[in-house]
C-alpha cells in the first residue's frame, strides 16, 4: 500500500477542509482545547489533592515546568515531522501562528493510514512520557505539575483529534487522500463510478 502520491489522481475531488487559520473554526478549537484541559486538571486535582501547592514549589520547579511546556510545543512538532518524513521522505513545513503551531508535508497527497500515523503520533508518544512522569513523580506537588502537562497536552492535541474524528467517521476509505500544508488540511476522495 503506498503512503502518498506526489500528484492528486484524475478521478479525486476536494471532500473537505479543515482550516486552522478560519476564525470560526480556530475559536472553536481553541474553546475545546481550554475546556479538555481544564477538566483535566481539576479531575487530577481532586485525585492527587496537593496540598500547599504554591508553597511547596521553588523558583527552579516553576522554571523547570516553563522549559518542559516550551520543549513539548517544539517535540510535538518534530514527532509529527518524523513520523511524515519516515513514511514520506518528502519536504516538511514548520510554523507558528497565534493559535497554532504546525508541521505539515504541503507539496503531496497523504493516504489516511499514513496521514493518521503522523496525526496520532504525538498524542500517543506524549500521552505515554507525560502519563508516566504523573506516576514516576515523587511528591503528589510534582505529580499534579506532570498531571497539567498531560492535560496542556490533550487539550493541545484538539485538532489533531478532530482530523482523526473525521477519519473515523466520515473519511473510513483507505483511498482517502489528505494534503497537510500545516494549518490547513484538504481530503480527498475518488470520484465514484
Ligand atoms: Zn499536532
Amino acid at each position: 500500500m503506498k503512503n502518498y502520491e506526489l500528484k492528486l489522481p484524475d478521478n479525486y475531488r476536494e471532500a473537505f477542509v479543515v482550516d486552522a487559520t478560519d476564525k470560526k473554526l480556530a475559536v472553536t478549537l481553541n474553546v475545546v482545547n481550554l475546556i479538555i484541559a481544564a477538566a483535566v486538571i481539576l479531575i487530577s486535582w481532586l485525585l492527587i489533592r496537593p496540598q500547599n501547592l504554591m508553597e511547596s514549589l521553588s523558583l527552579s520547579d516553576y522554571l523547570i515546568f516553563l522549559g518542559c511546556l516550551l520543549c513539548y510545543l517544539v517535540l510535538h512538532e518534530l514527532v509529527h515531522g518524523a513520523a511524515y518524513k519516515l513514511l514520506t521522505r518528502q519536504k516538511l513545513t514548520f510554523g507558528l501562528t497565534l493559535s497554532v503551531a504546525y508541521c505539515g508535508v504541503p507539496d503531496i497527497y497523504v493516504y489516511r493510514r499514513a496521514s493518521m500515523i503522523s496525526l496520532l503520533a504525538p498524542f500517543c508518544v506524549f500521552t505515554v512520557v507525560f502519563g508516566a512522569a504523573v506516576f514516576l513523580m515523587p511528591t503528589p506537588q510534582e505529580q499534579f505539575c506532570a498531571a497539567i502537562l498531560l492535560a496542556l497536552h490533550w487539550g493541545g492535541c484538539v485538532g489533531d483529534l478532530y482530523d482523526t474524528y473525521l477519519y473515523l467517521t466520515r473519511f473510513r476509505s483507505p483511498l482517502t487522500l489528505m494534503r497537510d500544508t500545516g494549518p490547513k488540511q484538504t481530503f480527498y476522495l475518488p470520484q465514484e463510478s
